[in-house]
């Protein structure tokens, strides 16, 4: 039985305009993310993942269409509801980790949760349980270049899902790493947020991130193209077409008139 959606995304359109320029970035993506599920969105760059990912975050806005999330909608919202929504549901890891560089480990994990409230005393009690989750309970006081690129991303994972958000979102978040780490990252990443409860929506094109998909997406020309059937991790599967795969556009960057 399906568990309740914590994110719903009907009919999104995101039109980018350059000028006399534009640019249709989504075109029509009908998505479900449902409760504590893992999820990755594949496709080639300039496909719309990006684009998709940070309206799905708040951090842009659709052209049209209806984005929910925890059964609200989200575009209709104020910008101060918004970064409330951003602060208390969402964690996000992006491909390069955005750690602050003065900061200890510790405390760039501690910082979201002092931002959203958080007594000092249990900031720091969380942190360093998040930190030693993610397997870095010797490295609380280093510098973010004190750490290796795969400790680093650690930490964001630790940073991400230390307030209980409901929803992480990573955008290639092994895009800087070879794959042995990346792999290490990706399981990491898994069993944290299993274990918080949190649904993930990873968008990549790095195949060892696919490899541990509950379900998997592929994106083409800013419309969702295929659907795996829902699986677990590590089982083969197959990407099945969802609709016959429309014609490509003539061009993705047209002109008007
Ligand atoms: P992906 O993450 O799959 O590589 P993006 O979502 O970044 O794809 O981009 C989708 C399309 O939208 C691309 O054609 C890209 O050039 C365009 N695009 C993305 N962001 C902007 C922006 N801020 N302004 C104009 N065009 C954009
Ligand atoms: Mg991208």
């Amino acid at each position: 039985m399906e568990t309740p959606a914590i994110v719903q995304v009907t009919k999104l359109e995101k039109t980018y305009r350059l000028g006399n320029l534009t640019v249709s970035a989504l075109r029509g993506v009908d998505f479900t993310l449902q409760q504590a599920e893992f999820v990755v969105i594949t496709g080639p760059s300039g496909s719309g993942k990006t684009t998709l990912l940070n309206i799905i975050g708040t951090l842009d806005k659709p052209s049209a269409g209806m984005v929910t999330i925890d059964g609200e909608d989200i575009t209709s919202m104020k910008d101060g509801q918004l970064t409330k929504l951003r602060r208390h549901k969402i964690g996000f890891i992006f491909q390069f980790h955005n750690l602050i560089p003065v900061l200890t480990a510790l405390e760039n994990v501690e910082l979201p949760l002092l931002t959203a409230g958080i007594k000092p005393k249990a900031a720091r009690e969380r942190a360093s349980l998040m930190l030693e989750r993610v397997g870095l309970k010797e490295r609380l006081s280093h510098l973010p270049d004190e750490l290796s690129g795969g400790e680093q991303q650690r930490v964001a994972i630790a940073r991400a899902l230390a307030n209980h958000p409901k929803i992480i979102l990573a955008d290639e978040p092994t895009g800087d790493l070879d794959t042995k780490t990346g792999s290490e990252v990706v399981q990491i990443m898994y069993e944290a947020a299993k274990r918080e409860n949190a649904s993930v929506l990873v968008v990549t094109h790095d195949p060892v991130v696919e490899d541990r998909a509950e379900k998997l997406f592929e994106m083409r020309d800013g419309m969702i193209t295929r659907a795996s059937q829902q699986r677990t991790p590590r089982e083969s599967y197959r990407l099945r077409a969802i609709e016959p795969v429309p014609p490509e556009p003539a061009r993705s960057l047209s002109q008007p008139n």
